[in-house]
């Protein structure tokens, strides 16, 4: 064996799953080996610099909450930091930062190296060693065997990856990196399937080339929050980004770049990011639209490079650069490198335990874009739980499953497991059918005691949850309790339109009103703002939103408790699919090919219908 011992869990690519998967692991006490192509690419952002935005935002407050470091990291490392969509209600408020590019990968990498129990060892994966139908190990491209008692793949975009240029293409894996194979054509022997997607980035440019007074600036938050429930530091500096247009002009030059187009011409086979389609893309389908929005988003504190939100294009690089320099701003850009398309293999997550372990190989698991979804907090909750889970199964202990009602985390991998995905699987609070209780304000209410009874959240964490409650639950009651005379507040009320009141009327009252928070009746109530100066901001932010909010979360929690019923019931190797004649094909199909745990999981499976699942129920004597 070369250099080492056995492993406990081997994880092999450093991108945002394989560093969360790695440092969870071994937070937990195991022996880790992390095995990347490149590592000077450590938790490389292939594509924006940016943590966070509409759900994505959440799912980076629950890694956190758990004991994750992509919140930590970003806090460190971001420019500029949006609370997005805070004019509409708590379970739509989204974290959102501008990261530098350069910093964050230092930063993982830093957080890795001073990790206890963390190898590294820098080279491709070939394949995976599988013995008695279970993953002991992999090979490298030299021909190195490690052996571990669980391996993690998280090959992100690099598995055969083809890299599109206008009519050019070429192997790799992400711009400048090679492509990864063997593993995809030793896993399909395997008897794993295995599909094709694609995703794309826009050009680079070069920031001094650019006038910014043609453009509008977007400034960051006046008071920035940050991500991380622990004392990480908010920003007291800022970087702005910048919103232009494109034009008519611009329109025309990339048209006439269609007939070199990868996409267009049906070079390129994989189904690409819905939500997040290229400029010609754009062009084409929303032709009646005369312009299109361009976020222009500094990559750094120190760099001048630039990031072009929202132009991301396959075309040739002389299109991409003669219609880039009709936008306003945009006349003399000089650009540093163009945008691309990149095809790349996936696993249909179908083939997955809720755990993220493989049906076909034991102690085999996947996360991350390999698995179908798109983004960089996607995969890095992904590898956050198969780090836990390849943790606890060598270690003899449960799998670690959030539910739906609990985590965004929950319904991604529910999504993945039961759904599958056919085109690239990005996160949106529609998804989330018990999104009021999956608020970024509560994630560490949620899921921190979790982390914590896993041996992966910190004391100090766990303390700073139980201050929150306490501080929550007194400053609840004081908002229930404390009283306001009309004298007090009747002008303020007045002035905001709002009906004047004639009595001495509780807090909550007041809040339940629309246009009325907690921080402006404060600042009109002297009495209230002494009562509450000795409570935290984030418990103070807490109580309102439950007091505010307390019917529609209180039903929200019993329809959450009705469908946990559901999820109760263990069906796992209890039911014989094939002797239910009264079960429709499909359903047989599906649930013959997915295997549910549990008849909730079984009824989220898409083809099984509410008259299937009461044949199961009925089989199971309900
Ligand atoms: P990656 O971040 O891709 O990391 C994979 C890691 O595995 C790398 O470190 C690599 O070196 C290593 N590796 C791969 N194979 C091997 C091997 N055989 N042996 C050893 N190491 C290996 N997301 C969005 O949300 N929106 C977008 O618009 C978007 N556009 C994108 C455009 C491009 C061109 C690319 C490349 C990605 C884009 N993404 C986008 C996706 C985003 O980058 C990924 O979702 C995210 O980085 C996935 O994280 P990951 O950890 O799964 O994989």
């Amino acid at each position: 064996m070369f250099q080492q011992e056995e492993y406990d869990v081997i994880v092999v690519g450093a991108g945002h799953a394989g560093c969360e998967a790695a440092a969870a692991a071994a937070n937990m006490g195991s022996k880790v080996l992390l095995v990347t192509m490149n590592m000077n690419t450590i938790a490389q952002m292939s594509c924006n610099p940016a943590m966070g935005g509409v759900a994505k935002g959440q799912i980076v407050r629950e890694v956190d909450a758990l004991g994750g470091q992509s919140g930590i990291i970003t806090d460190k490392t971001m420019i500029q930091f949006r609370m997005l969509n805070r004019s509409k209600g708590p379970a739509m408020w989204s974290p959102r930062a501008q990261s530098d590019r350069m910093r964050f990968a230092e930063e993982w990498r830093l957080t890795l190296e001073q990790t206890l129990n963390v190898d590294f060892w820098q080279e491709a994966v070939t394949g995976i060693v599988v013995e008695k139908g279970t993953a002991v190990g992999v090979k490298t491209q030299l021909g190195i065997e490690f052996r571990g008692k669980s391996v993690v793949l998280t090959n992100g975009t690099f598995l055969n990856g083809l890299i599109h240029i206008g009519e050019k293409q070429f192997g790799g894996g992400r711009a400048a990196e090679k492509g990864s194979t063997g593993i995809t054509e030793q896993l399909k022997e395997l008897g794993f399937e295995a599909g094709r997607m694609k995703t794309g980035t826009p050009p680079r440019v070069d920031g001094r080339s650019l006038d910014y007074s043609k453009m509008e600036e977007q400034a960051g938050d006046e008071t920035p929050s940050k991500f991380s429930y622990l004392d990480t530091p908010a920003l007291t500096n800022q970087r702005p980004c910048y919103i232009t247009y494109t034009n008519a002009e611009v329109h025309e030059i990339l048209k006439e770049g269609f007939e070199k187009s990868p996409m267009f011409q049906g070079r390129i086979k994989g189904l690409g990011p819905r939500y997040c389609p290229s400029v010609e893309d754009k062009i084409n389908r929303f032709a009646d639209k005369d312009r299109h929005q361009i976020f222009v988003e500094p990559e750094g504190w120190s760099t001048v490079e630039v990031y072009v939100n929202g132009f991301s294009s396959s075309l040739p690089e002389d299109v991409q650069y003669r219609a880039l320099r009709k936008i306003a701003g945009f006349e003399n850009a000089k650009m540093f490198r163009p945008g691309y398309a990149i095809e790349y293999d996936f696993f249909p997550p179908t083939q997955l335990n809720l755990t993220l372990e493989t049906k076909l190989v034991q102690n085999l698991y996947f996360a991350g874009q390999i698995n179908g979804t798109t983004g960089y907090e996607e995969a890095a909750c992904q590898g956050l739980m198969a780090g836990i889970n390849a943790h606890n199964k060598v270690h003899g202990k449960e799998p670690f499953v959030l539910k739906r009602s609990e985590a965004y985390i929950g319904v991604l991998i529910d999504d993945l497991v039961n759904k599958g995905t056919d085109e690239p699987y990005r996160m949106f609070t529609s998804r989330a059918e018990h999104r009021l209780l999956l608020r970024q304000d509560n994630a560490d209410l949620r899921l921190t005691p979790l982390g914590h009874a896993l041996g992966l959240a910190s004391e100090e964490r766990m303390a700073l949850v139980r201050e929150k409650e306490e501080q929550t639950a007194a400053v609840a009651k004081l908002l229930k309790t404390h009283a306001i005379e009309p004298a007090e507040i009747n002008g303020w009320l007045t002035e905001i339109g709002s009906a004047t009141i004639h009595e001495k009327t509780r807090v909550v009252n007041l809040l339940r009103r629309p246009g009325v928070d907690l921080p402006a009746l404060a600042r009109v109530l002297p009495g209230l703002t002494l009562a509450l100066a000795p409570y935290r901001p984030d418990a103070l932010e807490q109580a309102e939103i439950l007091v505010k909010y307390e019917a529609y979360l209180e039903k929200e929690h019993q329809q959450a408790a009705r469908v946990q019923e559901l999820e109760n019931f263990t069906i796992r190797g209890r039911l014989d699919y094939h002797a239910m004649p009264a079960l429709s094909h499909e359903a047989r199909e599906k649930l013959l090919k997915i295997q549910p745990e549990t008849l909730g999981q079984a009824s989220r499976i898409s083809g099984v219908s509410p008259a299937d699942v009461s044949v199961l129920m009925v089989y199971l004597g309900r």
